[in-house]
């Protein structure tokens, strides 16, 4: 990220900051990931009834190098991971990814050991969405959710401020294990 690192800090970074998150959200590309039944759903948002378009996204990119947005539509078996973990590596920077329906998320119903219980073990997930399968309406929603995240992206000297205190954040958070719920 040549660029970002010659950005000057201050009120400036704050307009461009507006200016690349407003046009980056309004132009995503998502890259062909169906590995299941949450596939159909995802291809129905390409029709006209879901019309993806209107938010930009006009095709799904055959070539990870023309995209940018990784919607990971179905369960991921342990042969498919590498491959996508392959695909996510070809993508240029930034990327994102979704996680379409329980199966990507967690594994699901398919709690056994041919299938990675979460895509979150072999790429960084930005956004969770439920469901088995979750309807194209909900997929639209994630992208929405996505596209906020997106237009408030810090760039430069921000970013590693934001950095910083997320890093800061999670080392102060109580851990999982020491967590106490209604089941404990
Ligand atoms: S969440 Fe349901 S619809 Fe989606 S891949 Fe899993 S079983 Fe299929």
């Amino acid at each position: 990220m040549g660029l970002e690192e010659k950005l000057p800090s201050g009120v400036l970074l704050g307009q461009v900051e507006q200016l690349v998150g407003l046009i980056r959200k309004a132009s995503v590309w998502p890259a062909t990931f169906g590995l299941a039944c949450c596939a159909i759903e995802m291809m129905a948002v390409g029709g006209p009834k879901y019309d993806i378009a209107r938010f930009g996204m006009e095709r799904f990119s055959a070539s990870p190098r023309q995209a940018d947005l990784m919607i990971v539509a179905g369960r991921v078996s342990q042969k498919m991971a590498p491959v996508l973990r392959q695909v996510y590596d070809q993508m240029p920077n930034p990327k994102w990814v979704i996680a379409m329906g329980v199966c990507a998320s967690s594994g699901g119903m398919f709690n056994n050991y041919a299938v990675v219980q979460g895509v979150d073990h072999v790429v960084p997930v930005d956004v969770y969405l439920p469901g088995c399968p979750p309807r194209p309406e909900m997929l639209l929603d994630a992208i929405l959710k996505l596209h906020e995240q997106i237009k408030d992206t810090k760039l430069g000297p921000h970013r590693a401020e934001a950095e910083a205190e997320a890093e800061a954040a999670a080392l102060a958070a109580t851990p999982t294990s020491e967590m106490r719920g209604l089941l404990r």
